[in-house]
């Protein structure tokens, strides 16, 4: 559903900020309507134009600032998250594991419309400072506007459909007390999709009354619908996995290369031969690393008839390596998180024993679903 590019803008406490191009609509959108606002209280057109950009700015970072609170408490709870994405209606933080305890999963999810809240009080005071200051509506408006917009994002995010983060506060709570985090996830993407439905309703019946904002309406609606839709078939995707193991599903014969060959060798040998992009090095049964098409390229061409695979082969890349003994849906998680399609499997003595692809795993999953297992 987030398929359309993201352009990265920077990072603030290791976490990776994109911004989707789905974003810029709705900025152009929200400083368009901020200058109006502003032009009718300000008089000055470039005066409110720079009022609505700043407005804008600073309402951009308030969705930020929302973002990285959730963050913070993952990372509190050592659950890795990947890169926070800004898009069409604010931000998502792309959690790449699910939390482990239904404590944390409320302190993550209560975490982004308390910073919003409190963000909304910030503004607020700062508003009230400067009406009795008496600075004039060239601060006092744009302060108001941000004091309600935060608030209404506090407000807008605690709906109770998952995965809003008052769906999430649902599921938590749905979590603790039936102790069953699946039904917890399917009771709380229904109630999502029903308030999607309800919005998109609503939405409907205000703008065939003429009332423009009910397309807003629709528009979350159906965004929300998307997301709990998502997140049911995350669930039955997790039960279908649920209790395979890697050594189930992998493809026990890979091919590999000696670390003495040359980067000659390897060229005309194995990544002209067949078509994958790195080949793991393996010497005995040890698995020492992957070199990729992308290492050979770094050394001058002229060196490649002296220089060996076991010069430049990266030492065994924890990232792209899964014991044996994991689950399947956390080999399917890793490669999700890397953005990779296979991951190689090795044992305890770090040995490689076979490899896993993405493809297998979604067709089990195919195989299972259609059996109704
Ligand atoms: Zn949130």
């Amino acid at each position: 559903m987030f398929s359309l590019p993201s352009i990265k803008i920077g990072k603030i406490l290791g976490f990776n900020i994109e911004i989707n191009y789905t974003w810029f609509i709705i900025f152009i959108i929200i400083l368009f309507q901020f200058t109006l606002i502003f032009d009718a209280e300000l008089a000055s057109l470039p005066i409110s134009v720079l009022a609505g950009l700043i407005t804008s700015l600073l309402f951009f970072s308030s969705l930020l600032f929302h973002e990285l609170c959730h963050s913070y408490v993952a990372k509190l709870n050592k659950l890795p998250i990947k890169k926070i994405t800004l898009f069409i209606f604010g931000g998502v933080a792309e959690m790449t594991e699910e939390p482990s305890t239904p404590a944390i999963e409320f302190k993550m999810a209560a975490a982004g419309p308390l910073a919003s809240i409190f963000l909304s009080g910030f503004f607020y005071g700062f508003f009230i400072l400067a009406n009795i200051l008496n600075l004039g509506n060239v601060l006092i408006s744009p302060l108001y506007y941000l004091a309600l917009i935060n608030f209404m994002l506090a407000i807008f995010n605690l709906m109770l459909g998952f995965p809003l983060d008052g769906g999430r506060l649902l599921r938590a709570l749905l979590w603790y007390f039936l102790k069953d985090i699946k039904f917890a996830t399917k009771v709380a993407s229904m109630v999502g999709q029903i308030l999607a439905y309800l919005l998109m309703f609503v939405g409907f019946m205000s703008a065939i009354q003429g009332r423009i904002g009910g397309i807003w309406f629709i528009l979350i609606g159906w965004f929300l619908n998307q997301a709990a839709q998502g997140s049911y078939q995350q669930v039955v995707l997790q039960s279908a996995l649920s209790g395979i193991k890697v050594s189930e599903i992998m493809a026990p014969n890979v091919l590999t290369v000696s670390p003495s060959i040359t980067l000659d060798e390897i060229v005309s040998n194995y990544f002209l031969k067949y078509r994958f992009g790195r080949f793991p090095v393996v010497e005995g049964d040890k698995f020492l690393g992957v070199v990729t098409l992308h290492d050979v390229k770094e050394i001058p061409r002229e060196r490649w008839a002296t220089t060996t695979i076991g010069e430049i082969v990266h030492s065994s890349d924890k990232l792209l390596t899964i014991n044996v003994n994991n689950d399947a849906v956390h080999a399917l998680m890793q490669m999700a998180r890397e953005e990779i399609g296979h991951l190689l499997v090795v044992n305890e003595k770090n040995d490689l024993v076979g490899l896993v692809t993405r493809t297998d795993i979604i067709r089990l999953i195919k195989v299972k679903t259609e059996l109704g297992m």
